[in-house]
């Protein structure tokens, strides 16, 4: 899927590069867009050798001359990928690290990638064809020979949508805002919105085709966020992946996306979504907190059917292939050109695509400012720059480069001598390699980059000369790469001061960076990468996802119970055997719930415990005072009370409580600011309560910052958990819940044949999850189990059944009593 998708993207974008290659007399006038009077001489004697040379792809040593030459001349040397009578399929160069990953995976699974089929051309015209103007024939003809030469299934996508779905959303919407830009004001956001949905759902679609139960599904990137939700819904039980290429930005970012809950709850859909670096994993929680107010842990996001697992995979490259690739017999004789040709000059090499987030502007204006500061170095130094055509034309961005690039040259340049030689177009592998590994310094400063793998090639092109990496710290690499020099891109004084320092570094330092920076590009490989994402993804808890609870049968119920002979329950207190109320106070109990907890109880072997958040005195006046056999577990289990005793035992007196004084500083913050909200101090936690909000949003909005603000602020560094509760935000300590109180019940009453578990809220579930966990231990079930939800059926929760309210369950129960006599 992977690789398909990103050769459609390719091809399309080549498309594009076309039209900026075109001859755009515009453009003539920029000086920085043709190459130098002798590179033109040069690379007009080299087209000519290069026809008299070039035997069967193989170029000679007669075109190596020219540092940068012209790439078209290139293009009729592809070769053939696949024919049938009807298609010649050709290879693009491509993203090389994701292909490297995706490709290592063939090694221990058989895969299928199911991508777009790009341009298609006509032989005749040379001409993009509409692809509904395909017939179907030919279009199986295709599908069958990318099936089974290379094991990719080809999604075929009309121009119009396409064209909507990539240039439009992907590269318009969704590639500015994951880079800290809005998108252009004459860009209308929902313009596109319906061909990137369905685009996304063609996919979901055709993955849904071709799966098979068992099978791993791997979504790449920023295309398809949509797709993990689409195909969860067709596939259930889909183990599912979803990798970003891009950062992911903040939530002060990220929440002007229209369509922000849409993106969020597609890529939801996922077991396992992966991340560049930790912090763009962070800005995607914090995200699903404000937005869609879910709860993060540790282990990832609780979302609405189920926890989506986080994680980190910085990408990688294939380095034995990126060295092989400097090694080619083409690239040796480059490397002695461009060095002759700049003989006594210190090379800086950059190269990145004409786009604004890869901070062309400001490297340029950096090296100028480099060239005012340091005037010895003037005449010595040169930037060599390859920039290659971006996928949205951006003419004035082209034109202030153009400015900037002439303005260095008049300033500093000479007759004989051009500071910038900047060279906007694409570059054949070997001159790339060869330009890295002609270099003294790299220079890659992008404003804003999901991770970069240039600066990994540079390191392996350098192995030999160990020239010194300049790096921005706006890269995800950044964040590994610590023996490179990072700057501040915007700050043009320092990555000045970087570049005088790389030039007058000792070689004694240049080698033990270099040996640190290969050292980390070595053992973080592209397959390490794409096996350690796929690992990862296969050991996601299993099982939480479409996974439907069903209605409670009293019928069936009934019959199991009529067998046991000893039974325990559990159950929570606030909604579950009471509906929620406005005030907490009112929430007594009914009559006739009392009366069927006290059948339960009366003269029977059952053990019955309420398990609830409420404190002691609540409990025992309400419950306690009138039913003595009933247990009691107040504050999410801080206090116990046994069956038949009056005395409480405190689980909490050995745990430090000291969390509380920050934790109640960020409640007052957010109570003195949300007019209704309350904090509610137990023993054993704080709670902020905002049930009584005007309006009752505002309360919810302010509760996602509040718990986003503890998220980030309080659970990294103290040993407490917060719990979303109905219209309130609890923390307490990571070492209490309703689970430990079930395990402490439950070591009291080892003869018991039968369980039942009934509760309504988030921390309920760790009652359902002990207890799934004590029972099953072994791998048998020794005990019957019933675990009753009590709300909507469509609820996330671990529990097999549901009832839809609490009169229900006290309906049923009291039900029991009557049908076991
Ligand atoms: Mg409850």
């Amino acid at each position: 899927m992977t690789q398909q998708e990103k050769l459609a993207s390719l091809d399309r974008k080549e498309n594009s590069h076309k039209r900026h290659q075109e001859p755009d007399p515009s453009k003539r006038g920029v000086q920085y867009l043709k190459p130098q009077p002798q590179q033109q001489q040069q690379q007009q004697q080299q087209q000519q050798q290069q026809q008299q040379h070039t035997i069967n792809g193989s170029t000679t040593e007669d075109d190596i001359h020219a540092p940068i030459s012209n790439l078209e001349r290139r293009r009729s040397l592809a070769l053939s990928l696949g024919q049938s009578d009807l298609w010649d399929i050709t290879p693009r160069s491509g993203h090389s690290a994701i292909y490297a990953g995706t490709e290592s995976l063939r090694n221990n699974y058989n895969t299928l990638m199911i991508g777009g089929t790009g341009q298609i051309k006509s032989e005749f015209t040379g001409q993009e064809m509409a692809i509904d103007g395909i017939p179907a024939i030919q279009k199986t003809n295709l599908a069958q020979v990318l099936l089974h030469r290379h094991k990719m299934c080809p999604v075929f996508l009309d121009n119009e949508r396409a064209s909507g779905h990539y240039e439009g959303y992907c590269k318009q919407v969704l590639w500015p805002l994951f880079h800290y830009m809005m998108w252009n004001e004459d860009v209308d956001e929902s313009q596109y919105w319906d061909d990137y949905v369905s685009v996304n759902q063609t996919f979901a679609r055709t993955i849904a085709n071709n799966y098979e139960p068992g099978d791993i599904v791997w979504i790449q990137d920023y295309h398809l966020l949509l797709v993990p939700q689409m195909l969860r819904e067709l596939k259930a039980d889909a183990l599912i992946g979803l990798f970003m290429h891009t950062p992911f930005p903040s939530s002060e970012m990220f929440r002007c996306l229209p369509h922000r809950r849409e993106i969020l709850n597609g890529m939801l859909g996922a077991n396992l979504v992966g991340f560049q670096t930790y912090n763009y994993g962070r800005h995607f929680a914090s995200n699903c907190t404000r937005i869609l107010g879910y709860e993060c842990s540790p282990s990832g996001i609780e979302a609405k059917n189920g926890t989506v697992t986080l994680g980190t995979y910085p990408i990688g490259i294939d380095v034995d292939r990126t060295r092989t690739s400097c090694h080619r017999p083409n690239v040796a004789p480059k490397v002695k050109a461009i060095r002759e040709r700049y003989a006594g000059k210190h090379i800086i090499v950059g190269r990145d695509k004409l786009d604004p987030m890869k901070g062309l502007l400001q490297k340029l204006e950096a090296f100028e400012k480099f060239l005012y500061d340091y005037p010895e170095w003037q005449d010595k130094v040169v930037l060599i720059q390859v920039t290659s055509p971006g996928v949205i034309q951006a003419p004035k961005y082209e034109a202030k480069i153009a400015e900037t690039v002439n303005r260095i040259n008049t300033q500093f340049g000479s007759i004989e001598f051009t500071p910038v030689n900047h060279y906007h177009q694409h570059i054949d592998r070997d001159e790339f390699y060869a330009l890295l590994t002609a270099a003294d310094i790299g220079l890659v400063t992008p404003v804003c980059d999901g991770m970069n793998t240039t600066s990994f090639e540079y390191v392996v092109a350098q192995e030999d000369r160990h020239g010194p990496l300049i790096l921005s710290e706006f890269t995800g690499t950044a964040h590994s790469m610590s023996a490179s020099v990072i700057v501040n891109p915007w700050d043009y004084a320092n990555v000045s001061s970087a570049i005088n320092e790389c030039l007058i570094m000792s070689d004694e330092e240049k080698s033990a960076k270099a040996k640190q920076l290969s050292s980390f590009i070595n053992t973080h490989t592209a397959t390490y990468w794409a096996t350690t994402l796929v690992n990862n993804l296969v050991a996601c808890p299993k099982g939480s996802f479409g996974r439907p609870s069903t209605k409670l049968d009293p019928q069936r119920l009934f019959i199991e119970y009529k067998n046991i002979s000893k039974g325990l329950f559990f159950f929570d207190y606030d909604g579950t055997l009471t509906p929620i109320v406005d005030l907490p106070e009112d929430a007594k109990p009914s009559p006739q719930m009392k009366d069927a907890l006290k059948q339960l109880c009366d003269g029977s072997s059952n053990t019955v415990w309420v398990v609830s958040g409420r404190d002691q005195k609540a409990l025992e006046i309400w419950l306690g005072d009138d039913l003595p056999q009933l247990g009691l577990s107040a504050e999410h289990g801080c206090f116990t009370r046994f069956p038949g005793t009056t005395c409480w035992i405190n689980n909490i007196d050995r745990i430090d409580m000291t969390w509380k004084d920050d934790v109640h500083e960020i409640f007052q913050y957010y109570t003195e600011r949300t007019p209704g909200s309350f904090i509610e101090e137990k023993r054993g936690s704080l709670t902020w309560h905002y049930r009584k909000t005007d309006p009752e949003s505002f309360g919810e909005f302010q509760a996602k910052e509040c718990q986003n603000h503890l998220e980030n602020a309080i659970v990294p560094k103290l040993p407490v958990e917060i719990l979303i509760g109905k219209k309130n935000l609890e923390v307490r300590p990571i070492m209490i819940n309703k689970g430990e109180a079930v395990k402490r019940a439950m070591s009291q009453a080892t003869t018991t044949d039968f369980i039942f578990c009934a509760g309504d809220d988030r921390t309920d579930e760790d009652m359902f999850k002990a207890l799934k966990k004590q029972v099953s231990r072994g791998g048998t079930l020794d005990k019957i189990l019933f675990t009753v939800s009590v709300g909507p059926s469509h609820r996330k929760t671990l529990a097999d059944w549901y009832v839809e309210t609490s009169s229900d369950l006290v309906d049923i129960l009291s039900g029991l009593k009557k049908m076991a006599s």
